[in-house]
């Protein structure tokens, strides 16, 4: 692609970096690398910043228009990216909405679920959550056991799940469920989408390595949910699925990338502050990262020039999850090397770096080869579906 932007994008840009100066709340631009989504009020604040977003035509640009983004092109929509990492504001809250479940929708979706759906993901007022994992299905998704079975125009859903991110704060859960115990394991599941208030659904928190419950376990006891909700054919939830993830591990990736360039930006700016700039193994260990960084920036890219094309994810789509989680510990281990003892020091003592946000980066990017595949499962599927070795 050219990477030299035209009069009418630099326009654009300094139209959304003037945006952002006025706007990014103060509260959560000093928070922008490590935001709590475990918070109820931080999440609050959080979705009306996406909302603000939204009203100002930044949010999903990329989305087409009947959708309710801009269409907006590939360098509109990296310039956007670039300014939020420069102004640290934070990522959009609802991001398994907006990346996951929203293009799921626009190719599976009803045109009823897509009226219904889509508006209120790019406004947060429908927060979203992924439920996939069970206690016996993580890596082996396809093993899952939460039963959904018909009773007239309804689902009536049992089971558990876990690791469900945002289930306390969620208003809807995008949801996998058995649908035919008889059929092979990948070919008996359906893909339905669930409101959070219905009777019968126990959100109980899990408390983290970093404090704080993000995820949760969720059980599900004798849940009605409308036929209508169903996505994507009946028992062909798996396909459906697939879809999402790929959008979780390509594009939520390259989203998530505005987290990892702020704390990269935190970093330079702390090992000027201490004097540590002229030290030649951090500076060495710098210069690494923010390589790895602009690696995955052009990686991501490439990923949404396919998609703006009209094409979608594939499994090569891993090696961007992959990299960047490497990437993210490795910073995260940097940090803490850097800033010695005061890296352990939580949110509080005003000697606490960057207000206690390392230490939560410390300990939540301990999760980042575990979420949205683990990294040997990654490489599975990057050895066996991309570079064709064999599987054994
Ligand atoms: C912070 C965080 C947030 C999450 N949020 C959500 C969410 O919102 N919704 C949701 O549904 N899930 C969520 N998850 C769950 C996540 O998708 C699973 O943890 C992940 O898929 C791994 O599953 P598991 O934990 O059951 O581990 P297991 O599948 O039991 O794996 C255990 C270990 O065995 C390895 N392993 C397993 N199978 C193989 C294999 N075939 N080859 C090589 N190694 C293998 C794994 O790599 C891992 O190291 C979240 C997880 C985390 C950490």
């Amino acid at each position: 692609m050219d990477f030299e932007f035209t009069e009418a994008q630099e326009a654009f840009r300094k139209e959304v970096r003037a945006w952002l100066e006025r706007h990014v709340p103060y509260d959560l631009r000093g928070k922008a690398f490590a935001a709590s989504r475990a918070d109820r009020d931080e999440v609050a604040r959080l979705r009306a910043w996406q909302k603000t977003m939204y009203e100002a035509g930044y949010c999903a640009m990329d989305w087409p228009r009947e959708f309710g983004g801009r269409s907006a092109s590939l360098v509109e929509q990296i310039i956007l990216y670039q300014e939020m990492a420069r102004a640290e504001s934070p990522q959009f809250v609802n991001r398994g909405g907006l990346s996951m479940l929203g293009p799921t929708l626009m190719k599976y979706g009803t045109p009823e679920q897509q009226t219904r759906f889509l508006r209120k993901i790019l406004t947060a007022e429908d927060l979203w959550c992924q439920g996939f994992s069970e206690p016996n299905a993580g890596s082996d998704l396809a093993n899952l056991q939460t039963r959904a079975v018909i009773d007239g125009d309804a689902f009536v859903i049992n089971g558990q799940k876990v690791w469900t991110s945002m289930g306390h704060v969620a208003d809807w859960c995008f949801l996998l469920v058995r649908t035919d115990p008889d059929a092979p394991k990948h070919k008996g599941i359906s893909f339905v989408l669930v409101d959070m208030k219905t009777p019968g659904i126990t959100v109980r928190p899990l408390r983290q390595i970093t404090g704080e419950a993000e995820f949760n376990e969720v059980f599900y006891d004798n849940v009605r949910v409308p036929r209508a909700n169903l996505v994507g054919r009946l028992h062909g939830g798996w396909e459906v699925a697939i879809t999402t993830l790929a959008y979780e591990r390509d594009l939520l990736t390259f989203i998530r990338h505005i987290s990892l360039k702020n704390a990269l930006h935190r970093l330079m700016r702390l090992a000027r502050e201490r004097g540590r700039g002229d030290d030649e193994v951090v500076r060495q260990k710098i210069a690494g990262l923010y390589i790895g960084e602009q690696a995955l920036m052009l990686n991501g890219y490439r990923s949404l020039t396919r998609i703006l094309r009209g094409g979608a994810p594939g499994p090569e789509g891993s090696t961007s999850k992959l990299f960047w989680s490497q990437v993210d510990q490795e910073l995260a281990l940097t940090a803490s090397e850097m800033l010695g003892p005061y890296s352990q020091l939580k949110r509080g003592p005003a000697w606490a770096p960057d207000e206690g946000q390392w230490e939560f980066y410390e300990l939540l990017a301990r999760a980042s080869g575990i979420r949205a595949g683990t990294s040997e499962i990654l490489r599975n599927i990057l050895g066996e579906r991309v570079l064709g070795l064999p599987k054994d």
